[in-house]
């Protein structure tokens, strides 16, 4: 049986500001396509085995290919298909998203890759979007800028649904991508600066897909996720709204991570999916396949956060 849940590592090249630094060394060494090795404290090498790992010189179109490209089919014979992007702000989760600046027919990353993928294979029924964030567990419409929260419903038919989210239908690449141009100005901006906000919540874009393939007929889900930073806040640099965040943000990602695990588990025990608003939301499209990508720098200055990344996607994994 194929399995449900794959992980894939992506490492970041270093930064200018990170080569520039008189004490910069790697922490991470790729021994082959599928293992990464951590130099982190100095002597310890640890190896970590994932569904693959792509290095820093590894284009847009590549990353597609290995972690995406076989989602999206998926989603294209009628199962629903979840990808994270997850890891410490400023590995590149919204660049591998390609999600850093407006989305054109020329830009690269996932979600415009994934769009264009989709477009030419959906020659006949409808595509809906939609997109929201998840701020301190407070549920927003990204295509609504009124700023209201949103709640979370279940009903017998549809399930869990978020009550009042808009749902856009679109014909073609640039629908998709004027909306979510627009949902990205939407972004709620929170305590400190644009930057550092948009990293403290969670993204959520979803393609909902309702057509006829090979005479077939699907009615399947893909949803795309920009995860909030993972990084742990220290608490004397961090004011109390610094901390509340991290406290939601702490509680959905650990919340993730008991839920993938549970999946991939595929064990029949309980599935801790109303821990957070996340796995709420998420639960019937992470009965579907999930792909999650974790995203690491290269230096040894970030190891820390970078074991704790590749520790969490390795439960994901091992299981
Ligand atoms: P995050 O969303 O995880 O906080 P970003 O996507 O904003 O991180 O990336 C942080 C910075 O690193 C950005 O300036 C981005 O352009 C750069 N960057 C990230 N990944 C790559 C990559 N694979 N190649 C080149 N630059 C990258
Ligand atoms: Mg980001």
């Amino acid at each position: 049986m194929e399995e449900q849940v794959k992980v894939h590592i992506r490492v970041r090249p270093a930064s200018q500001e990170e080569t520039k630094s008189k004490d910069f060394r790697k922490c991470v060494e790729i021994s082959d396509p599928q293992t990464l090795k951590l130099y982190f404290p100095r002597d310890t090498i640890r190896p970590f085995h994932f569904d693959s790992v792509l290095e820093e010189n590894s284009t847009e179109e590549e990353v597609y290919d290995s972690t995406a490209r076989d989602l999206v089919d998926s989603v294209l014979e009628g199962y629903h298909g979840t990808l994270f992007v997850y890891g410490q702000t400023g590995t590149g989760k919204t660049h591998t998203m390609g999600l850093l600046k407006k989305v054109t027919t020329k830009s690269e990353g996932i979600v415009p890759a994934a769009i264009k993928h989709i477009f030419e294979r959906v020659k006949e029924g409808t595509v809906t979007l939609s997109f929201l964030q998840i701020y301190m567990e407070n549920i927003y419409d990204l295509l609504n800028p009124t700023k209201k929260t949103l709640l979370l419903r279940e009903d017998a038919n549809s399930g869990i649904f978020v009550k009042d989210l808009t749902q856009v239908p679109v014909d073609d690449f640039s629908q998709a991508a004027n909306l979510i141009n627009a949902g990205l100005c939407n972004r709620i901006m929170g305590s400190t600066n644009a930057n550092q906000t948009s990293s403290r919540s969670h993204i959520v874009l979803t393609l909902d897909i309702e057509s006829t393939i090979n005479e077939k007929t699907i009615y399947s889900k893909l949803t795309l996720i920009d995860l909030a930073g993972s990084e742990r806040v220290r608490g004397t640099s961090s004011s109390g709204q610094r901390l509340d965040e991290a406290k939601f943000i702490n509680g959905s990602l650990s919340a993730l991570g008991k839920v993938i695990c549970a999946l991939a588990s595929e064990t029949s025990g309980h599935i801790p999916f109303r821990d957070s608003k996340l796995t709420r939301l998420l639960q019937p499209s992470l009965r579907g396949k999930v792909v999650m990508i974790a995203t690491v720098g290269p230096s040894y200055a970030s190891g820390s956060e970078t074991i704790s990344t590749l520790q969490f996607a390795s439960r994901c994994k091992e299981v």
